[in-house]
């Protein structure tokens, strides 16, 4: 039998209808791939066009000296961009912007010849550039506010502030060291933009709100800054010194109230100096002590009970043999000290005295006193970078190393360092901690932290009295003559040291001079140390160093409204 024609045609129907039913359920499939599966990702590719997110920087904490004056601050500031498919004459406006913006026509031009929409010309620009560049009215040149770190004090304590780069992070001093502090957290911004990219009016909000970063108060005070800033650069003029530093501190608290440090930088324009200059050779710089040092072997050895401060201790010749070794005193040619008791040894700052109170004390008791005074140990600022100098073991020691570090060679110190150990001669043996944050301010959830660091005792009482006198005397009669100040009595010792660098033993001709002391001497307000790196025409701390710490002391004790404590008499020049 033929099939009829209808039964033709319901075939038919039968198969497309098969057909039908096959695309549909592909399609459905594939709806459901797209949606379901695939769903998430499309979003995020529509949300990519049509929404963005912004960074919203969270204002920096602002950095303040001990009397609430401002040394680094946020301010809002333009930063001026292109969107180069707007520009058409590329030429004509990077002719027109670059003399404004300090940059070649050709550096603008690539800047503008980029793909994209959007490139930055000038990053925080000063208001007089944004003022000029929006007077150009060229389409496709827009500004944006931004924040800006700037430094009221421009060079004044550089090196201890320290600056911020262009992202905003801490890349040296207390900027660095309290990053995290002075930052806060970033928020975030959501917004709708249209088709070319541009934010829709009113369709914009706020998903995280920036937490603003805390201010911090440091110790410093901003013009003993400044006069410790003076004449160390007039000093450093004078002696043609390749460096120099000038430490004041707080005897009793350990708060550092200047810290001047040359050569410098200007952290407003930092990117101009190289990189060694903005470090902070109060905290950084190890360098042999000399007869500075010899505090340590006197105060151990008084402590110790083996000396009083007129006990006679040796008959000095100027030179004395130690092993294959001679050790020598710089007596200017008249024959040696003589005799030599505790206090003359100090005075008159003799090395053989002070190397046969070191064999007396032996390397293991000299090493622990070493450590007790805070050598070979960072000091613990609070800012990053510090040096610990360097102490060698007390097992290492020849004869002739308990020598040398009796009288200040063979170890190397930071500035900080010596300094400390001075303020535990003036603040009755107890050695305090030298630091520079004075106060955290409250914020972001954290209560207001006022920073106050225990010393430690390092000898008693009576010896540190002792061993101030001496260093009274040093001053009165002695090798710092030169650090006497009218109507106060001042307390220091001298110190020369050839100059070593590692790997290459000591350097002819090359010296470093220095002065350290506290004033006034029977109730110290001021501890204070200058050291000149490498001075021409003079070398002797006595010379290059004590009238620097002299002119620094007498600037800072009037500043400070400190009276006199002696009756004024006429003070001897020194010789
Ligand atoms: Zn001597």
């Amino acid at each position: 039998m033929v099939p009829g024609p209808g039964r033709f045609i319901r075939s038919r129907i039968e198969a497309w209808s098969f057909v039908f039913l096959l695309v549909f359920v592909g399609l459905v499939a594939a709806l459901f791939y797209l949606q379901v599966f695939r769903g998430p990702h499309y979003r995020r590719v529509a949300d990519r066009l049509h929404h963005r997110t912004w960074v919203l920087t969270a204002p920096r904490g602002t950095i303040f000296d001990r009397n609430g004056l401002p040394l680094a601050l946020t301010v809002d500031a333009g930063s001026i961009f292109g969107d180069p498919s707007e520009i058409r004459d590329k030429q004509a406006a990077a002719a027109s912007l670059a003399p404004i913006l300090n940059l070649s026509p050709g550096r603008v031009e690539e800047c503008l010849a980029r793909r994209g929409r959007f490139a930055w010309l000038l990053r925080r620009a000063d208001d007089d550039v944004v003022t000029r560049v929006k007077a150009l009215k060229i389409k496709g040149i827009g500004v944006t506010g931004e924040q800006k770190r700037v430094y009221p004090m421009g060079v004044l304590a550089a090196d201890t502030v320290g600056f911020v780069t262009a992202n905003h992070g801490g890349a040296a001093g207390i900027e660095e060291a309290l990053q995290r502090v002075l930052a806060g957290h970033d928020g975030r911004v959501w917004g709708e933009v249209d088709a070319r990219g541009r934010i829709i009016p009113g369709q914009r909000r706020v998903e995280q709100p920036p937490t603003a970063g805390r201010d911090v108060v440091l110790t410093l005070d901003s013009r003993l800054q400044e006069i410790a800033e003076t004449c160390l650069d007039e000093a450093i003029t004078r002696w043609k010194a390749a460096a120099g530093t000038v430490l004041v501190m707080e005897p009793h608290t350990g708060e550092i109230l200047a810290l001047a440090n040359r050569p410098t930088f200007d952290p407003n324009d930092y990117r101009a100096y190289p990189a060694q200059r903005c470090v902070n050779r109060a905290v950084t710089f190890a360098y042999e002590p000399g007869s500075t040092f010899k505090i340590v072997a006197i105060s151990a050895a008084l402590e110790e009970g083996l000396y009083k401060p007129h006990d006679h201790v040796v008959y000095c010749r100027a030179s004395l043999p130690v092993g294959r070794r001679v050790i020598h005193c710089v007596t200017h040619g008249h024959g040696g000290h003589g005799d030599v008791d505790v206090t003359k040894l100090i005075v008159k700052s003799c090395n053989i005295g002070a190397a046969t109170v070191g064999f007396r004390l032996g390397p293991q008791r000299l090493h622990r006193y070493l450590r007790k005074f805070g050598f070979g140990v960072k000091p613990d600022l609070g800012l990053s970078g510090q040096s610990a100098g360097s102490v060698p073991p007390a097992d290492t020691w020849r004869d002739i190393t308990l020598a040398n570090i009796a009288f200040g060679q063979s170890v190397s110190v930071t500035p900080a360092q010596l300094l400390a150990a001075y303020c535990a001669i003036a603040n009755d043996g107890v050695r305090p901690h030298p630091h520079l944050v004075k106060r955290i301010e409250g914020g972001a959830g954290q209560p207001e932290q006022e920073i106050d660091l225990p010393g430690s005792r390092v000898i008693s009482p009576e010896t540190a009295r002792a061993v101030r006198k001496m260093l009274c005397g040093v001053v009165e009669k002695g090798t710092g003559t030169a650090a006497q100040i009218e109507g106060y009595q001042v307390a220091g010792k001298t110190g020369t040291a050839q100059k070593a660098l590692p790997g290459r033993g000591f350097t002819g001709g090359k010296f470093i001079g220095s002065f350290v002391g506290f004033v006034p001497a029977d109730n110290p307000k001021l501890a204070m140390i200058v050291i000149l790196d490498e001075p021409s025409g003079a070398h002797y701390g006595a010379v290059v160093a004590a009238p620097t710490w002299c002119e620094v002391a007498k600037r800072s004790l009037a500043y400070l409204g400190i009276p006199p404590t002696q009756v004024a008499k006429a003070v001897q020049a020194a010789p």
